[in-house]
């Protein structure tokens, strides 16, 4: 048996690989109240100008900013207020010198009216008030088409929807939102020594953690997987269950057999699909083994059964190509730029990346390794909101060096508020 060569390729060379694949999800509608997280499938123009009308930023009162000239503190003008309206609905009146219209935030400027004067900068009078000031023309008015107007493009095919994309969508009365569908992704667990969560642990067995772990890092991205059955180390049986993978899903995540161990069948798998190998060893640690090869359509994702390297592979490989088939115009993880809180001195042959805490609390950010770390080790990723990212080729890193970090927490909350 000839043990198979496989040539490693730099990660940034292995990602450009994985989204310069083809493979596009057609487009859909869905309701408006599940559309967060979806890419967006068309320009969207603004059918209207923004507001919609002159309005008033305030609760005050309407006015003519004519009548207000050489208002001061011993000349104060007086107005008389003629109607009264609130948000949505609109004034009869034309107003006449030294009449105002009593208007609440949100409500169409009467005709004639051209300032505001907020309710804290007026004495009441039998009649109406007074004032102290000159107002100039559009002083406190919200004018008409001054956020947008009609035909400005207000949200971009291929960014991403979030809360403010909602509302812009509701605003201009988008009930159903043209997007990208999201891929069905299919997890499958490979290795004899895996173990269900409700399964006794057993002598040499361990639990599969990678397939939760999965699972949840897509539901993070609003994606839902299906999850297989755990597949022992057996070519048949496993290359039965990725081919019907294959056939129902866009993508299918394997975790584990990836190496070129006696019991490692990803690779024949592969072959035996016929599928095109974009690449099966990439120059990091860990993880080096991972592979991603495409069939009918479909990515299939080798992440090493490692769960940092599986972790990792996630955020490197399957995070961007997802995106990117769903449209998006963005893909790529973010970075930051940190200093390194503690010494790290293993040796680098390949790039490292390591499970870290990064803290982006206002100051200069900063990042530490989150724990035990490694290839194996789960518990570090728990704690961790980023992997740092240790070029290869020295030796080692220390303290107050600036290094890299991809940033892959969900939220950024901080345990101490920021003062
Ligand atoms: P493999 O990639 O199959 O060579 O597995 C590498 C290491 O990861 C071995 O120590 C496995 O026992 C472990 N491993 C494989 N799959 C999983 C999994 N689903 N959950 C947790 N650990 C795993
Ligand atoms: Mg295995």
């Amino acid at each position: 048996m000839t043990l198979e060569k496989r040539q490693p390729i730099p990660v940034i060379e292995a990602i450009q690989r994985c989204v310069k694949e083809q493979i596009r999800l057609p487009k859909t509608r869905v309701d408006l109240y599940e559309a967060d997280g979806y890419i967006l499938a068309e320009d969207i123009v603004a059918t209207y100008d923004i507001p919609r009308f002159n309005k008033s930023p305030y609760d005050g009162f309407a006015i003519r900013s004519q009548d207000t000239v050489g208002a001061s503190g011993t000349n104060r003008i007086a107005f008389k207020v003629i109607d009264h309206i609130g948000a949505g609905s609109i004034s009869e009146a034309t107003l006449g010198e030294g009449e105002a219209v009593r208007i609440m935030t949100g409500a169409e400027m009467p005709q004639g009216a051209d300032a505001v004067v907020m309710l804290e900068q007026t004495v009441q009078t039998d009649e109406g008030f007074t004032l102290r000031k000159p107002f100039t023309p559009h002083e406190n008015v919200a004018l008409k088409g001054e956020e947008t107007t009609t035909g400005d493009i207000v949200l971009k095919q291929g960014q991403r929807i979030n809360a403010g994309g909602i509302a812009v969508l509701a605003t201009f009365g988008y009930r159903h939102v043209p997007v990208f569908t999201k891929p069905s992704v299919a997890i499958i667990a490979t290795g004899s020594e895996l173990l269900d969560v409700e399964d006794e642990l057993e002598p040499g067995k361990i639990r599969n953690s990678n397939g939760p772990m999965i699972h949840a890092l897509l539901r993070a991205e609003n994606i839902s997987s299906y999850v297989y059955k755990i597949q022992q180390d057996d070519f048949e049986s496993s290359l039965d269950a990725v081919r019907q993978a294959v056939q129902k899903h866009d993508i299918v995540i394997t975790t584990g057999g990836v190496s070129v161990g006696d019991f490692d069948y990803l690779p024949d798998i592969y072959r035996a699909l016929n599928a095109t190998v974009l690449f099966n060893k990439v120059a990091m640690r860990p993880g080096s083994v991972t592979t991603v090869a495409v069939t009918e359509d479909t990515y299939l994702f080798g992440l090493s059964g490692n769960p940092s390297a599986c972790y990792t592979g996630f955020e490197l490989f399957v995070k961007p190509s997802i995106y990117r088939m769903m449209g998006a115009t963005h893909y790529y993880p973010a970075m930051v730029n940190a200093t390194l809180m503690e010494d790290f001195k293993k040796p680098n042959p390949f790039t490292r990346f390591v499970r870290a805490t990064a803290t982006l609390n206002g100051k200069e950010a900063t990042v530490k390794p989150s724990g035990f770390n490694k290839s194996g080790a789960v518990v570090a990723i728990a704690h961790s909101n980023a992997i740092m990212v240790l070029p290869s080729g020295t030796r080692g890193y220390i303290t107050g060096q600036r290094v890299e970090a991809l940033l892959t927490a969900t939220d950024y909350y901080q345990q101490d508020l920021y003062v």
